[in-house]
Order: C-alpha cells, then sequence, then structure tokens
C-alpha cells in the first residue's frame, strides 16, 4: 500500500505524530477484518485482571513432606504457624482440614492459592474411615458451590472446590497400604487424584520403577480413578507431544522436597544436602519434581479446575436433583389425599401414540382391502 501512495502522501504520513500514524493503520486494518481475531486477547486480558484462583488438598500421613513440598512448589511458606503434635497427642486427635490461602503474582499475573491440609490423616491406631472428614469436607464444597449458585448472587461465586488431590505414598512399603486404597476409593469420584511417590531420594532408581510398576498394578486392581491426563491434541508439534508421553510414563511421580538451598557445582539450588552428596530436587535425573511442578501449574492447572466442574461437580448436582426430585414425589404422594396415580412417563407417552399410529395404519389397510375387494366383486 505505501509504495503505491504518492511521494507526497508519503512525505505527509512521516510528518504525521506517531499516534495518528498508528491510529491510521488500525483504520486500515479494520478495513480488511471484522475483528473477531481479537477475541483470545480479550478473554486474556479479562482473565487476568480477575485473577486465578486454585485449590490444592494435600493428604497422607504424617512426616512424609507434604508441607516441604507445598513450599517447594509455590516458594511460598504456609506452614510457619504449625504446631507438631507430640506422639500421645496425635493418638487422640482426629483428622483436622486446615485451609491456608496465599495470594501470588508473578508477571502481573495473580493466582489465588487455597492448600487444604488433612493433618492427623493416618496417624490414629484404627484408620478405618479416617478419610471421612475428608469426602465431608469436599461434598461441603460443593453443596455450598450447588446452593450459591441457585441463590440470587450467582456472578459472585466464590469457589472453594477442591481441584486437585496430591496424595503422599509412602516409600517404605512394598506399595499401596489398606489406608491408601480406602482413602483414594472414597474421594476418585470427588476429585483429581494425583498420587505421588513421597521422600524419593529414599529410593534407588531401580527400587522406584518398581514401586511405580507396582503402585500402577494396584490402581488398576483395586479400580482406582486417579487424574487422567487429557490426550494430547494430535496438531501439537513433536516436542509437546514428547513430553506429554513423558509425563504419563512417569505417573505416580516420585518427588522430593526441600526448603534449602545449597550449592551443586558452583551453583545455588534447591537440594537436600548429605555427607555422601546433594540430591537436587529440580533434577529431572534426581526425581519428578519439574514434571509434577509443570503439570500443575504450567500445563495442566485449566484442565483440572475444568474436570472438577464437568464431571466431579455434575456429578454431585445430579445426584442432589435426583434426591430433591424424588423427595418431592414422596411428599406430593403423602399430602394428597386421593392416591396418586403414577404420571405417565414420557416413555409411556410414546408408546400410546405408537399405539394409535398403528391402530390408524390398520384401518386404513383394512378399508383399502376392502375397496379392492369391492372393484373385483364388480
Ligand atoms: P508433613 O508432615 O507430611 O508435612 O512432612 P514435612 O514436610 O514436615 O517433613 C517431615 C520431615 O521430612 C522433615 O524433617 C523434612 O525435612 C523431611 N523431608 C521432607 N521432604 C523430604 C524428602 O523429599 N526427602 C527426605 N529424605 N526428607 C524429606
Amino acid at each position: 500500500m505505501d509504495s503505491l501512495a504518492a511521494p507526497q502522501d508519503r512525505l505527509v504520513e512521516q510528518l504525521l505524530s506517531p499516534r495518528t500514524q498508528a491510529q491510521r493503520r488500525l483504520k486500515d486494518i479494520d478495513k480488511q477484518y471484522v475483528g473477531f481475531a481479537t477475541l483470545p486477547n480479550q478473554v486474556h486480558r479479562k482473565s487476568v485482571k480477575k485473577g486465578f484462583d486454585f485449590t490444592l488438598m494435600v493428604a497422607g500421613e504424617s512426616g512424609l513432606g507434604k508441607s516441604t513440598l507445598v513450599h517447594s512448589l509455590f516458594l511460598t511458606d504456609l506452614y510457619k504457624d504449625r504446631k507438631l503434635l507430640s506422639a500421645e497427642e496425635r493418638i487422640s486427635q482426629t483428622v483436622e482440614i486446615l485451609k491456608h490461602t496465599v495470594d501470588i503474582e508473578e508477571k502481573g499475573v495473580k493466582l489465588k492459592l487455597t492448600i487444604v491440609d488433612t493433618p492427623g490423616f493416618g496417624d490414629a491406631v484404627n484408620n478405618s474411615e479416617c478419610w471421612k472428614p475428608i469426602t465431608d469436607y469436599v461434598d461441603q464444597q460443593f453443596e455450598q458451590y450447588f446452593r450459591d449458585e441457585s441463590g440470587l448472587n450467582r456472578k459472585n461465586i466464590q469457589d472453594n472446590r477442591v481441584h486437585c488431590c496430591l496424595y503422599f505414598i509412602s516409600p517404605f512399603g512394598h506399595g499401596l497400604r489398606p489406608v491408601d486404597v480406602g482413602f483414594m476409593k472414597a474421594l476418585h469420584e470427588k476429585v483429581n487424584i494425583v498420587p505421588l511417590i513421597a521422600k524419593a531420594d529414599c529410593l534407588v532408581p531401580s527400587e522406584i520403577r518398581k514401586l511405580k510398576e507396582r503402585i500402577r498394578e494396584e490402581i488398576d486392581k483395586f479400580g482406582i480413578h486417579v487424574y487422567q491426563f487429557p490426550e494430547c491434541d494430535s496438531d501439537e508439534d513433536e516436542d509437546f507431544k514428547q513430553q506429554d508421553r513423558e509425563l504419563k510414563e512417569s505417573a505416580p511421580f516420585a518427588v522430593i522436597g526441600s526448603n534449602t538451598v545449597v550449592e551443586a557445582k558452583g551453583q545455588r539450588v534447591r537440594g537436600r544436602l548429605y555427607p555422601w552428596g546433594i540430591v537436587e530436587v529440580e533434577n529431572q535425573a534426581h526425581c519428578d519434581f519439574v514434571k509434577l511442578r509443570n503439570m500443575l501449574i504450567r500445563t495442566h492447572m485449566h484442565d483440572l479446575k475444568d474436570v472438577t466442574c464437568d464431571v466431579h461437580y455434575e456429578n454431585y448436582r445430579a445426584h442432589c436433583i435426583q434426591q430433591m426430585t424424588s423427595k418431592l414425589t414422596q411428599d406430593s404422594r403423602m399430602e394428597s389425599p386421593i392416591p396418586t396415580l403414577p404420571l405417565p412417563t414420557p416413555d409411556a407417552e410414546t408408546e400410546k401414540l405408537i399405539r394409535m399410529k398403528d391402530e390408524e395404519l390398520r384401518r386404513m389397510q383394512e378399508m383399502l382391502q376392502k375397496m379392492k375387494q369391492q372393484m373385483q366383486d364388480q
């Protein structure tokens, strides 16, 4: 376009202020496009302005490194005021639910992160049903959301539903313990469970491989539905597909946490310093911490929220509506003095219509038959 403009026009264009030049360019663009290509930018701007929220639950026996891992993941110490209980106190203690919320900001993007901790889980002498307070908590959040959604102020609902649960499995056993199976089975239809092998630095690579295999087999055997990473789109580039394959093959992630920064090969890294060497949290040869962090924060946070909303919450909502409807039917039967007949279901209605049409067809066929007979008789 510029090359076709007359020399004096080009001179005028150069003399204009940069702002007017930009406005003119925008007008030219306006002539060529309808403009909906800017939709992703509008969505992006609105989401960034609103900020994001994410609720992560951590569960597993105490001492498996849950708080250390949360610190390593979000570089925020949420457990400053934590009071550790003595063995005696722990025997009588029941499972508690503690919520910590922090606002994190990175490059202008705000994230309201809520960590739901479950101290006391698996600490009792008898651990049967010790997951009950946790399932109750998850259900209460769904219930609150359901109420808010049916209320007047639907626009400003505070979403406290649990989007993901990191479940810590001990590295010292030979696979899942009964309490692990019980917990996951009680929660797998309510929340996205991501199982983790805790304190992976206690095992050598071959032991980690074996333990992972064993856990995968047991998850299958007991029919536990842990969070499934979504299928990778076929048009993604090869690097992304490779990363996705590696991510799926690494589950359950073997993780290491540390609250300290140490010096390794001249570099300051987050790690654990032992007399025989340093284990680096972010070194992919040492553990799957980076894979977990990337999955949780960089690649799958949105999917975890979608699955919570579209699958787990929808299940809860459908169940609630079903219960409410059957209660209403029961109540109306009890209140009505005349015994209520079962209402025709859409199926019964359709069947009635089909029968009527069949009858009509049969009559027409009879009539045709009679007419044919009359013609033959003549
Ligand atoms: P929580 O009770 O599950 O929250 O466990 P903590 O995070 O308080 O950790 C309990 C102990 O284990 C602390 O002494 C931590 O320093 C240590 N720890 C945490 N993460 C790891 C890890 O990945 N490897 C090893 N070897 N120790 C860890």
